[in-house]
Order: structure tokens, then sequence, then C-alpha cells
């Protein structure tokens, strides 16, 4: 028997009414000089680097009825999410439903232990060639394992808990579906924000790196070359002064 909260056979609103509430929300942030990120997904696909769609893969995992998932993605798609901001540890967003006040979602993340954090920083800051990639918006190949492997960047199902204002009682409603794609195609853009998600000190990839040059200076001090000095020129390869 279906108990009185499940939503499952409620009528869904269509995507017109999606649209156009997330459209009087968007204006009605403006006016009050709110600063709002919705998700724009252009075309069919949410994700489209490698790892935004291995994210929005993983989400079976955590969903407790699997209605949600097909309506969060036809959501998201809608343009649903007005409003998605990550944090350290936190995902906050707004989703619109059928009501014209979208709802607020709060998602937690368990930060990585230091062990972990460690482990992270060495494998990412080893390379400068991966770490120029992922500072340019790019997650390596090689680093994948960083990502998905155990111990590394996916939260398992104890690490994340949601929060929802709407009535449905599923632990993975549909506005914390359409935020988890949301936050799928936000990481397509740029993938450190997972990064910071789960409380990896970015800067600190940058530091290994640095360091790690220093030791292969110290190593090549008896023999300068002109090439090293130039692989040390940490202003051209950061960018920073
Ligand atoms: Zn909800």
């Amino acid at each position: 028997m279906a108990r009185y909260w499940d939503t499952t056979n409620y009528p869904q609103p269509t995507d017109e009414e999606l649209k156009a509430n997330a459209k009087a929300t968007a204006k009605k942030a403006a006016d009050k000089g709110k600063e709002f990120h919705p998700i724009i997904i252009s075309g069919r696909t949410i994700a489209k680097s490698w790892w935004g769609k291995a994210w929005c893969d993983n989400l079976e995992r955590y969903a407790d009825y699997d209605t949600r998932l097909p309506r969060g993605r036809r959501y998201v798609k809608t343009g649903a999410v007005v409003d998605l901001q990550i944090n350290k540890g936190k995902i906050l967003a707004r989703v619109q439903g059928t009501r014209k006040t979208p709802y607020k979602i709060e998602i937690r993340i368990s930060p990585l232990s230091e062990q972990q954090i460690e482990r992270i920083t060495d494998r990412c800051g080893t390379k400068v060639e991966n770490l120029a990639k992922l500072l340019d918006g790019d997650f390596p190949t090689e680093l994948k394992e960083i990502f998905i492997g155990e111990g590394g960047l996916f939260p398992k199902s104890r690490e994340i808990s949601f929060n929802c204002s709407c009535p449905d009682w599923a632990v993975m409603c549909k506005h914390v579906a359409a935020t988890l794609y949301g936050v799928g195609a936000r990481l397509d853009e740029d993938p450190l924000l997972f990064f910071s998600l789960r409380g990896v000190d970015t800067d600190r990839f940058v530091n290994v790196v640095i360091d790690n040059r220093c030791e292969t200076m110290l190593a090549n001090i008896d023999k300068p070359s002109s090439r090293i000095l130039n692989n040390i020129d940490l202003s051209e390869i950061f960018g920073i002064c």
C-alpha cells in the first residue's frame, strides 16, 4: 500500500511550468541583487567530460526510489536548478518545482581524512603536466583512480546526506537528484571544485610541485643547465609572482 507521503503518482509539473517558474525566480533574485548560479544544460547530455559522466553514473548508489533519478534528470535539463553552489563539504541549491518558490536543498559530504588528502595531493602534485591540466579544467585520465578509486574523491553512501524543503520523504527526492546531476554539469567546467568539496586545498598541489621542483634543482646543483633553470620559473608555470 502506498504511504500518503509517497509522491510517486502525484501529477508532475510540465517542462513549461518549470521553465516559467525558474524564469520568475531568476528575475526576482536579480531584482533583489542576489547572485544565483543556475545550471544550464545545452544539448542532450548533462555532463560531457569523463569525470562529470562518472559522477552522474555514480548517483544510482544513493537513490532509494528509482523514479527520482529520471525526474531529477528532466528537472536539471529543463533549467529547474536555478542556483547551485559548491563549498567545502556542502552543496547548496534551489530547485524549482510545482510551486513558485523554489525548494532549498542542502547536501553534506564528509571531508576526506588528512591521510587521504595527503595521498591525493601527492599523486596530483608529482607531475607538473597533471597539475597544469587540472588547473586548466581538465582531469587527466592518468589520475582517474583518484576520482573513482577506493579512498578517492567519490563519497560513499554513508559520507553523504541530503535535505530538501519539499514534502517528499524519499531520502533522495527529485530536487536532490536534480541538484546532484547539476553538480555533474558544474564539475565538467571545473573539476577542482570536487577537490574543494571534499576538503582538499588545491593550493597544496602547487606547494607540492614547488617542493618537488626544488628537490630536482638541489639534486642537479652540480650540473646546472638552462633547461632546469627554465623549468623552475614558477611564475611562467603557474602564472604567479
Ligand atoms: Zn525535494
